[in-house]
């Protein structure tokens, strides 16, 4: 048998015996409310009339993510684009900074960045698990950073380093300590883009809460979702208060006045969202606990493959298993890319909705000349990775 059907095999047993519907495509990560009490609560939206930026399933769910994450403060927003945007610009990124961060992740991490006047300035990651290297960083950091009056500055383009901006990539905290260790040396805010890492931990600190502000994603193919929203995590209540003032629209408090400090934004999350994300928060551990049995069966299954790996947890930390991925071992990344193709063409003409990774950042037309490091590891892991459908309902018994 050719590893290609070998590959598709081992995708089939475990994706063909959950509660997929047989001819019915199976999607990388689908919604799922199955088990919640997400009608009822959005019922009472409606009932209530309170379907929009204020209302109890907003403050419940902030009060809910505190209290699985163990942040002293959450801000729900509109999604996490948005949060990655407000966190930024709350630690002071602002036009003409740069921001270090890496090129292999979803888009929004550097758009968040340019949406600010601020330009990324990528750093290459660690094939383990794919998070930002600090030894990269670090070096990044000697090669090209200035402390001078106002901050640290990039001695080659004149512009302000504002912040390190790392991503745990596909659920897999990044090696996060070290990361800080390099941002703090130089005085460098440290935010965390954890829109893939609910439920994810490093040692006993939940991915997020590691520096100044992290932020989450509740998007369509997340492990849970409000339809769209995102939410920052913080242990400072003077950037949680900020955040919450500033995201809508810089309004001072007073029982009829439109009166406004700042220029402000739109973006707080709507009470018929928040009451989906209540519901299925409600139900996370249950969520987690599937997930990991579901990376175990995808191990179990592609175990005696011996032109693929299967990416894992990282050592002393607790993945949420957000999307499980598959790593093509050849020497040679043309020939992985080619045997990716391969299986890609394969499993999507039987419906099975397979993605390669990201488009590397650096190399799409609006950050092609934004500034970096080296690059070479996230060059090479990018020809690799294949994300195979995750969603709990594959598990059979889920939706019981
Ligand atoms: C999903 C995601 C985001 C953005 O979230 P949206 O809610 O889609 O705006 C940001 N960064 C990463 C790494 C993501 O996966």
């Amino acid at each position: 048998m050719s590893q290609v059907e070998a590959i598709l095999q081992a995708l089939r047993r475990v994706c063909g015996s959950g509660t997929a519907t047989p001819g019915q495509p199976i999607a990388l990560h689908e919604p799922d409310f199955s088990g919640t009490q997400a009608w009822a609560y959005v019922r009472d939206c409606l009932d209530s009339g309170w379907v929009s930026t204020a209302g109890k399933w907003v403050s419940g769910f902030e009060q809910e993510l505190c209290a699985r994450t163990g942040a002293e403060h959450a801000v729900a927003v509109t999604n996490g684009t948005v949060a990655l945007r407000l966190a930024l610009h709350l630690v002071g990124v602002s036009v003409g900074d740069e921001v270090l961060l890496p090129p292999l992740s979803f888009v929004a991490t550097a758009n968040a960045v340019a949406h600010l006047g601020a330009m990324p300035h990528f750093v290459d990651v660690e094939a383990g698990h794919l998070g930002m290297n600090p030894a990269a960083l670090g070096a990044r950091l000697e090669a090209v950073a200035e402390r001078r009056a106002g901050g640290v500055f990039n001695r080659s383009t004149g512009r302000r380093l504002a912040a390190v901006l790392p991503v745990h990539v596909f659920g897999h905290p990044a090696r996060i300590q070290e990361l800080r260790a390099v941002a703090e040396d130089w005085g460098l805010p440290l935010v965390e883009d954890a829109a893939e890492a609910l439920g994810s931990w490093s040692d006993d600190t939940h991915c997020g809460l590691f520096g100044a502000v992290g932020t989450l994603s509740f998007n369509g193919n997340k492990l849970i979702t409000t339809g769209g929203g995102g939410a920052l995590l913080t242990h400072s209540a003077e950037l949680a208060q900020r955040a919450r003032h500033l995201s809508t629209t810089a309004k001072l408090p007073h029982p009829w006045a439109f009166e406004h400090d700042a220029v402000g934004w739109n973006d707080r999350l709507p009470n018929l969202n928040a009451a989906l994300g209540v519901a299925q928060l409600e139900d996370l551990p249950r969520r987690l606990h599937s997930k990991r049995q579901l990376a175990a069966r995808y191990s179990q299954a592609f175990d005696d493959l011996e032109s693929v790996a299967l990416l894992t947890e990282p050592p002393g930390c607790r993945s949420n298993h957000w999307l499980v991925s598959l790593r093509f071992l050849a020497e040679d990344p043309a020939e992985a890319k080619a045997q990716r193709l391969q299986v890609l063409e394969a499993a999507h003409s039987e419906s099975l909705l397979l993605r390669p990774v990201w488009h590397l950042l650096h190399q799409l037309p609006m950050y092609a000349q934004a500034p970096r490091g080296e690059l070479a590891v996230a060059e090479d892991q990018a020809c690799r990775l294949l994300n195979l459908p995750s969603s709990p309902q594959l598990l059979e018994g889920w939706s019981l």
